[in-house]
């Protein structure tokens, strides 16, 4: 009997014209996944060729697989390129990327994750526009959510600290009758804070929120969430008035107050909650490359500070062992079995029943990002059977998984009780 509810990601934006078609090429895809894990849905992020999305569509529905468009709301949007001063902006009018920790790869690939401000009503509405023609020229079954956050650590850890533009001054002035030009200063002083901290400062916290939500920077990370899930409110209850499912990515529970993504709030606009609990990736939203330029950070802004005692406290406060030096973090990764702790945390939010969490691992193999081997994605079954997970989102490129890791993983659950 079928245990899991089983996804997976395919991007086709990059793909060289009619490659799909070309000797069944997709066709053959698809069908060894729905053979090998009798796969439950397919979260395609689309080009602007209308033909692959037919052909995804067709395909997937012969054989019985739910399509999902998914869909970068604040970033790396489809046909709308965001310029780096259309970016948020930090207490010192930085756009989009920081000094501290940013990460050396920023911009050089295919997205370049500079983030629009929630708040950003004239580009949103832009955006939301094109989303809701692609809905219905794509004509699938559901919207996946991705790119729905303020920036991370690999943007630089000034972007934490964000955003101070115009619509977020208009936007907090109406909502709290107060100039948030005052918050720009209390974030500038925690920020500096960090400067002159010794090790004995972290200890007594308990999650990254502590760290830098600090003094009355509590209304203006209130703020922050809120803002995330109003603007997601509205992509994702046009979806749901056209009769679409609703997925979202979010960042790991641990990570995700860093990006202002509030779970029980946003598990309010959706059918399923994607948790991306990547191990194994160095590149945005993966544990390896967050942590890394977050711990950068901070010795960078302090360099007094000792690599392996501060390692040793974030490891601490995520509750897995971690590599004492940094570099370490991005060639090995991270343990799997963090998946448990991380999924604790969210038991601990109490969603509403009908928000399902289908967890997001690595199972791709793309050379220098990420390398997901079948010892590693053995480890990740594990954990993914210890916590009682209800499904998985294999991540998060069909076109760059191996057949090998499709088998495992179908073997692997077929043989569970
Ligand atoms: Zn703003």
């Amino acid at each position: 009997m079928k245990q899991k509810w089983i996804g997976t990601q395919i991007v086709l934006n990059h793909i060289i014209n009619n490659s799909l078609h070309r000797n069944d090429h997709l066709k053959k895809r698809l069908a060894t996944a729905k053979e090998s894990l009798d796969l439950d849905a397919l979260i395609v992020w689309p080009d602007l060729n209308k033909k692959n999305l037919d052909l995804v569509r067709e395909i997937c529905r012969d054989f019985k697989i739910k399509t999902y468009l998914w869909y970068p709301v604040l970033a790396d949007v489809l046909a709308f390129k965001i310029k780096r001063e259309q970016a948020v902006e930090t207490f010192d009018r930085l756009h989009g990327c920081g000094k501290n920790g940013c990460w050396d790869k920023l911009g050089e690939g295919e997205e370049d994750f500079l983030f629009l401000c929630p708040n950003d009503e004239q580009n949103i509405r832009q955006i939301f526009n094109q989303y809701q023609n692609k809905i219905i020229e794509s004509d699938f079954d559901g919207v996946f959510l991705d790119r729905i956050r303020f920036p991370s650590p690999a943007n630089g850890f000034e972007l934490l600290f964000s955003c101070f533009c115009q619509f977020c001054r208009k936007k907090f002035y109406t909502q709290y009758g107060e100039d948030l030009e005052n918050y720009r200063y209390q974030a500038k002083a925690v920020f500096e804070k960090l400067k002159t901290i010794d090790i004995s400062y972290l200890r007594t916290y308990q999650s990254f929120s502590d760290i830098f939500i600090q003094d009355n920077l509590e209304k203006f990370y209130d703020f922050r969430k809120q803002n995330i899930y109003q603007a997601v409110k509205i992509f994702a209850d046009k979806a749901k008035q056209m009769g679409k499912l609703v997925g979202v990515d979010l960042f790991a529970p641990s990570l995700a107050p860093l990006v202002s993504q509030d779970y029980q709030l946003l598990a309010k606009t959706c059918d399923w909650i994607k948790p991306m609990i990547y191990c194994h990736t160095s590149s945005p939203a993966g544990f390896p490359l967050e942590l890394y330029c977050f711990i950068k950070a901070i010795l960078n802004i302090n360099p007094a500070l000792d690599e392996s005692r501060l390692t040793r406290e974030i490891s601490r406060i995520i509750g897995v062992e971690l590599p004492t030096r940094i570099n370490d973090l991005l060639k090995n990764g991270i343990s799997e079995k963090i998946i448990c702790s991380e999924m604790q945390k969210i038991k601990e939010f109490d969603l509403p029943e009908k928000a399902s969490i289908y967890v997001g691992i690595e199972a791709i193999q793309i050379p220098g990002l990420c390398n997901i081997t079948e010892k590693i994605l053995k480890k990740y079954l594990k954990s993914v059977i210890e916590a009682d997970i209800k499904g998985i989102i294999l991540s998060w490129d069909l076109l760059k998984i191996p057949d090998e890791n499709l088998k495992i993983v179908g073997d692997f659950l077929s043989k569970q009780p």
